[in-house]
């Protein structure tokens, strides 16, 4: 068994824990990031991402931004609540941006950052898959498979990137989980109408549809039970279109193609606290959200960019209780607004009394009708909490 010492360790190479090693390049730190799948670059993955302004910013700095194949800018978004008459709409001049978001599919975000990668100084391992970790108060350990053989290694200080798989080894950290009984269908969708940068969010009572703008397409999240996820993952694509006409309208025009579907299954889960001895969480780790409002690779990518500014003002105190302390605090606001903000809008949204849906539409409609609110609204899903 081989064995080797770095300043840290990131578990998981999804977009997060990508960030994360990105964001400490020069930071003059040995780094060590895992990553389970063999290339992780191959994969499809369809979901599409709507990053936040403050995120585009984030991306430009780690140098992802520039060589992403495709973005398309959100310019307007469009809210509304079927079988009531309110609705809203917020617009990037609201608040003086160029864009209030932009759309990126995961796997392209993925790859540009593996290719980033190659040449950053990160040791960078893929097909190596972590089966245990532990920690006391002097460093982590982790042990891992690659290629065929087990290895170990240790930090001073282990970061949880993985989506929460390994939470349950990590002593004083509780997972928290509740299951939504809705899966996400995704898809690429052509329509009659041409897209000019609005995506539209309508709210149902099975769960939230959104349509966002992708080049000469939109991208479909859909909100079903989990047996109607089935149903229409199995549909061919006619039909498919047309069960999603029945239940989005003529809005954007008529449904003329479609992709290859997948399916999510869909759980709010979240770790308290979000650091233990010689170990941090970020990403879907740390909360794993609705993706209602877009917002759970947006804070995760704040989590690894917040992550990284601790370690880099005071590199010796990587992993010591005052520095997992000060990264606790920081996140503490900005990751309980996402949960909460997002977590209410799916249990508002899904209560179908006739007296909520009158509220719901009066909600929608005051919004529309206050600039200062929607700026609110807008600079809250632009920036989190901070705003
Ligand atoms: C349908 C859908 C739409 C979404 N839309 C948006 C959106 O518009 N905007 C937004 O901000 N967010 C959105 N999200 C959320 C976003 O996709 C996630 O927040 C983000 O992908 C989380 O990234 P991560 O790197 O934290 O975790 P993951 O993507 O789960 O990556 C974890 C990585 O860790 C690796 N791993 C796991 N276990 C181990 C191990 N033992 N050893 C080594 N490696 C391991 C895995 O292979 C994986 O690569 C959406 C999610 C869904 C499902």
């Amino acid at each position: 068994m081989t064995s080797s010492h770095y300043g840290l360790i990131i578990i998981g190479g999804g977009p997060v824990g990508m960030s994360l090693a990105l964001a400490l390049c020069n930071s003059g730190l040995s780094v060590l990031l895992l990553e389970a799948r063999g290339e992780p670059e191959k994969k499809e993955d369809p979901r599409p991402l709507a990053f936040s302004h403050g995120s585009r910013l984030i991306l430009q700095r780690l140098g992802v931004w520039e060589s992403l194949p495709e973005v398309a800018p959100i310019t307007t978004i469009h809210i509304s609540n079927r079988g009531s008459f309110g609705r809203t709409i917020l617009t990037a001049r609201d608040v003086d941006v160029p864009a209030l978001g932009y759309v990126v599919i995961h796997h392209d975000v993925f790859r540009s950052m593996h290719e980033r990668l190659q040449d950053c100084g990160v040791d960078y391992l893929t097909g190596a898959q972590v089966t245990r970790l532990e920690s006391s108060t002097e460093e982590g350990q982790v042990e891992f498979q690659h290629n065929g053989v087990i290895k170990q290694a240790t930090a001073n200080l282990l970061v949880l990137a993985d989506g929460g798989r390994l939470t349950g080894q990590v002593e004083g950290i509780t997972q928290h989980t509740h299951d939504y009984q809705q899966w996400a269908v995704v898809a690429g969708i052509k329509t009659s109408l041409p897209q000019c940068g609005t995506a539209y969010e309508r709210f149902t009572s099975d769960g939230p549809v959104a349509f966002l703008p992708l080049g000469r397409y939109f991208s479909l999240v859909w909100t079903v039970s989990p047996l109607a996820a089935q149903e229409i993952l199995s549909l061919d694509d006619d039909a498919f279109m047309a069960r999603l006409h029945h239940h989005f309208g003529d809005r954007i025009g008529k449904f003329i193609g479609a992709s290859k579907r997948s399916g999510f299954p869909l759980a709010l889960k979240y770790a308290t606290p979000i650091t233990a001895c010689r170990i941090a969480l970020i990403g879907n780790a740390a909360q794993t959200l609705h993706p209602v409002a877009g917002q759970g690779f947006n804070l995760g990518l704040r989590d690894a960019w917040e992550l990284a500014r601790e370690i880099i003002t005071m590199p010796s105190d990587t992993g010591a209780p005052v520095m997992l302390s000060k990264y606790r605090h920081k996140r503490q606001i900005d990751s309980g607004a996402g949960r909460t903000f997002t977590d209410s809008l799916i249990k508002l949204f899904s209560n179908d009394t006739l007296l909520l849906q009158g509220m719901r539409g009066m909600g929608l409609s005051a919004l529309d009708c206050l600039p200062p609110a929607k700026r609110f609204v807008a600079k809250r899903m632009m920036f989190g909490s901070r705003g």
